[in-house]
Formats: C-alpha cells, sequence, structure tokens
C-alpha cells in the first residue's frame, strides 16, 4: 500500500538511485535517503577532466570512462535532464562540442568501408548490401508485426509470451504527458515474444535475418554487452530497438558537452535530499515490517539506521554477500551473470592519436577475446592530441577469461598495430558490466520470479538487471519500479 510518509532507502546513487529519488518526488514521497559508496554520483557514467594540450594552449576538457552516448529514443533520461536542468548536444553538433564521428578499421589500420557500396566495388560486395538492405526491412516489419510487443521497458512475461512495460512511446516522456509521468503501460499477449529467450544469432537465424548482425554487432557487442551466440535476443532488441539502432547507423546521436555524469551531478543538486556519498551499505537485515540498513562511512564508522521500504539500485548478485538474502533471492540472484568490459583512456605519440572514434569489427568475435574493439575519440578540434577510451571485453560463455593485464597488454599492441601507438595511460578500469541471465534461465521465466519478489521484505529491485545496462533502461525501470509500487 502507498503511503508517501514512508522513510526509503536507495542503495546507489547511479542512475538508477537517483532516477528513484526522482520519481519518488514525482510522487511526493519526502522522506528518503540515497547512499552512494564513491565520492560522486553518476555510478558508470564518470567523466573525468583531463588536462590537454593543443596549438600550445592547455585546458581542460571532460571525457568518457563509461557512458557516452544517447538517442531520441532516451526518454527517461529526457525527464533526468529536465529535472536537472542539465540537456544535451546533438544530433546536429556546433564546433566545439562533443560530435559522434566514426570509421572502420581492417586490423592492419586500412580504413574499411563496409557499408558503402562505391569504395573497394565489386559484384560481391554489393549483393551483400542488397541482402542486408532486404533482411533489415524484413526484421523491421516482423517486430511490428509477429514481435508486437517486443519494444516496451523490461522483460515481464516475455518467456510466458506476454508483454507488460512502458511503452518506449513518442516524443519524449517515455509517451506520457508532461503533467503525468506516470501512464502509458502496454500489455498483450504475442506467443511469439517467447523467441526473444533465444541467444540473438539463433533469433536472427529463425527469422531468416542473419545479415542484421552486422549493424547491430558494433552498438552491442563492441559497447561491452556481449556475444550474439550467449546474450538473449530480448537484450538486444529492447536496447537496439530498431528506431535507436537506425540512429546509432545514421550517426543522429546524443553526448553531454561535460559529460553523462554532469546529467546526474545536475540531478542529484536539485533533490530535496542529495546523494549520501563516501557511504557504504554493509549490511541489510528486514525483520517484520521493518528495513534496518548499515552503512559505512569513509572513515570506518558503521552506523544503522530504520527504514519502511528499501529499493536495491546495486549489483543483485552482490545483495545476497551483506542482506539477510532469503533462499529465493540467493538462488535467483546466484544465476546472474555480466559482462566484464574494460577500458583504458591514453594518450598517445605525438601527432598519432586518432581523430575520428572507430570500430574494430574483426576483434568483436568471442576468439578474439582481450582484443580492442572499438577506440572512441571525443574532441576533434584537438586532431592528433586528443586522447581517446579503448575498449576491450574480456569473457565469453564458454571461453576462459582473459585476466585484466592481459587485456590492457593486448589493446596496446592492437593500437599500434592499426596506427596509433600509445604514449601514456591516464586511467583504466574493469567494470563490471551488463547484469543479465543466460538464454536458459530467460525462457525458464526468470524476470517473473524476479517480479514476484517486488515488495517482499519491503524490498524493491530496480537497476540494469531490469531491463538492460543502459542510461535509458536503468532510468525507465526505476520510474516502472516507483510508478507500480509506491
Ligand atoms: C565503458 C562504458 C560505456 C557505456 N556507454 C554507455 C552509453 O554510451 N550509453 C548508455 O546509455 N549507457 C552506457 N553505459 C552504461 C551505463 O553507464 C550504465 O548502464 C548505467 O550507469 C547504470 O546505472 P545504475 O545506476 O544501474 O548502475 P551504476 O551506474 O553501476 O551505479 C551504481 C552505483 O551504486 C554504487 N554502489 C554499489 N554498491 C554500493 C553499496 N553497497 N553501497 C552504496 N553504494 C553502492 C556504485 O558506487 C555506483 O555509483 C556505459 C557503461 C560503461 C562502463
Amino acid at each position: 500500500m502507498a503511503n508517501t510518509n514512508d522513510r526509503i532507502c536507495i542503495i546507489g546513487g547511479g542512475p538508477a538511485g537517483l532516477a528513484c529519488a526522482v520519481y519518488l518526488e514525482k510522487k511526493g514521497y519526502t522522506d528518503y535517503v540515497v547512499y552512494e559508496k564513491q565520492g560522486k554520483v553518476g555510478g558508470k557514467c564518470w567523466s573525468p577532466k583531463i588536462k590537454v594540450r593543443h596549438n600550445g594552449v592547455e585546458e581542460e576538457k571532460s571525457f568518457e570512462t563509461g557512458a557516452i552516448m544517447g538517442a531520441i529514443t532516451y526518454h527517461a533520461v529526457s525527464e533526468m535532464e529536465e529535472f536537472g536542468g542539465y540537456f544535451h548536444k546533438g544530433p546536429d553538433f556546433k564546433p566545439g562540442e562533443p560530435n559522434m564521428r566514426r570509421e572502420f578499421r581492417t586490423l592492419d589500420g586500412a580504413v574499411d568501408h563496409p557499408f558503402e557500396p562505391k569504395v573497394n566495388f565489386s559484384i560481391k560486395k554489393m549483393l551483400g548490401l542488397l541482402k542486408l538492405k532486404k533482411q533489415m526491412k524484413k526484421l523491421n516489419e516482423l517486430m511490428q508485426t509477429k514481435y508486437v510487443g517486443y519494444d516496451c521497458y523490461g522483460h515481464l512475461g516475455v518467456a510466458k509470451g506476454e508483454y507488460y512495460g512502458i511503452s518506449k512511446g513518442v516524443d519524449g516522456y517515455c509517451g506520457a504527458t508532461k503533467e503525468n509521468s506516470f501512464p502509458n503501460y502496454i500489455k498483450g499477449s504475442n506467443p511469439n515474444l517467447k523467441d526473444l529467450a533465444l541467444p540473438f544469432s539463433e533469433f536472427c537465424k529463425l527469422n531468416g535475418v542473419e545479415e542484421v548482425q552486422r549493424i547491430w554487432i558494433a552498438p552491442f557487442t563492441s559497447f561491452g554487452y556481449g556475444f550474439f551466440d550467449e546474450i538473449p535476443a530480448a537484450l538486444v532488441m529492447k536496447y537496439l530497438d530498431v528506431t535507436t539502432a537506425l540512429e546509432f547507423v545514421n550517426m543522429k546521436l546524443w553526448t553531454w558537452q561535460d559529460g553523462t555524469q554532469a546529467i546526474y551531478e545536475h540531478v542529484n543538486a536539485k533533490l530535496q535530499h542529495p546523494a549520501v556519498l563516501e557511504t557504504e551499505v554493509v549490511k541489510v537485515e528486514r525483520p517484520e515490517g521493518k528495513v534496518l540498513v548499515t552503512v559505512r562511512s569513509k572513515d570506518g564508522v558503521e552506523t544503522t539506521e530504520t527504514f519502511d521500504k528499501l529499493i536495491v539500485t546495486t549489483p543483485l548478485d552482490y545483495f545476497k554477500d551483506y542482506a539477510d538474502a532469503t533462499a529465493e533471492e540467493t538462488e535467483l540472484f546466484s544465476k546472474i551473470i555480466h559482462e566484464r568490459y574494460c577500458d583504458y583512456i591514453a594518450t598517445f605519440e605525438p601527432g598519432k592519436s586518432p581523430n575520428i572514434s572507430g570500430y574494430m569489427v574483426d576483434n568483436m568475435v568471442p576468439e578474439r577475446l582481450g582484443h580492442a574493439m572499438v577506440y572512441y575519440n571525443r574532441w576533434q578540434y584537438l586532431d592528433r592530441d586528443c586522447p581517446a577510451t579503448v575498449y576491450a571485453l574480456a569473457n565469453h560463455t564458454g571461453s576462459p577469461d582473459v585476466d585484466f593485464d592481459t587485456v590492457m597488454t593486448t589493446m596496446d599492441a592492437d593500437m599500434k598495430r592499426v596506427g596509433f601507438p600509445i604514449k601514456e595511460k591516464l586511467f583504466a578500469q574493469e567494470v563490471y558490466y551488463c547484469p543479465h541471465v543466460s538464454a536458459a534461465d530467460y525462457a525458464a521465466g526468470w524476470y517473473d520470479r524476479l517480479e514476484a519478489l517486488q515488495g517482499c521484505k519491503n524490498t524493491y529491485y530496480a537497476g540494469e538487471i531490469i531491463s538492460f545496462g543502459d542510461m535509458e533502461d536503468t532510468c525507465a525501470a526505476s520510474k516502472d519500479i516507483i510508478g507500480r509500487f509506491f
């Protein structure tokens, strides 16, 4: 039963946690606390400022270690922007803004033009592109007809051939109105949706659209979301629905001048209760009717607070390590798997940094695990003086993991081979990324079991696992949880 006087604890000050706070406020709740273990908000939206020098001028610019871009389909993120009063640039960029440009590179460094029929023309290439175009059209039609209902946020009912969630809608606000942020749920039954539990490669084969993987692979696998032989099609198509995928192809994307972290810093600054930083939740006990949350400050001091409800936006597979998890929670959460996505920001030998972002598609296969798949050039005007972020995946179901140090040296060698020798790494990390469940667990109804747990022991689950590991899906998942249960 909704009670706006309830005291609510939110674990995590990333996009999901802050979005929970925003939507709680929109519903009239005033007594909530967001605990964030780091000294900053934004989670994996982390945009450090780095000193750069170009034409003798030194200045500080934002770079991205995590989230970079959005698209017209980022409705929930638009609501965060509006709340915080801080907005994206693009898709049409002015000089000096972090615009989006990219090229394709072979592993030997040659610039490739896989989608331009006239460059390196051959009949084979032409026929391949015609086939691709035909299959893109076919997939688009199938998603609107055979798979109607696929494009709402989240996975409720999909394994049973049903759909229920916030419609991705139109024109911002997740299809809702400016006055009321919460309507616009769609619900229905469509047995074909069960196909979405299949790994994406099998889903494409089933529907005779295998070629489309050539389009989807760059903004999916190189962005760390895993390989198509393992990831359920639902994750691929809910993130890269046809509209969003085409925005990627046509480079109609959004970025933020001060980085994606700035979205959440602005949101946090406008909240009635900004996140409590450097405060890690280390214990959760849930006796009848209450939630006791123990937090540890940066000085190591532990205190326990009492709440009516708890919202967990942090990795659920770790929740059982510090909470009094039930047998069902423990069993369910132990099935979660995540990607090991690694990246670094580096400077390059003088005059040798990439001055445009690049995909290395040949490295986006499990056999090339640990190799650089993509590099991101953020500031065009810095030309060959701009540091770049480089990314690789370190795990794949059925293959041995690659250790972090090996990934780092492998990426260095890859960048050198394509003509961009690295001078210095300014920053490097491995990230807990894209939590999901296997195709088999998805088909067995994992998400419906999670839904059955929502509200038990006064606990609600939000964050990346609910829909997908991007800014939009995490903020939309928070909107859904607050909308339905609070
Ligand atoms: C390299 C990279 C590129 C990306 N590119 C994009 C992109 O271009 N577009 C896009 O939309 N998304 C992108 N993403 C994904 C996006 O950043 C995430 O999906 C999003 O940040 C998830 O938000 P979240 O709040 O669910 O989790 P997180 O961002 O992980 O935030 C969780 C927060 O919880 C805190 N926390 C954890 N445990 C505790 C605890 N016990 N107590 C207190 N606090 C705790 C963490 O410190 C963290 O701040 C990218 C991510 C990475 C890493």
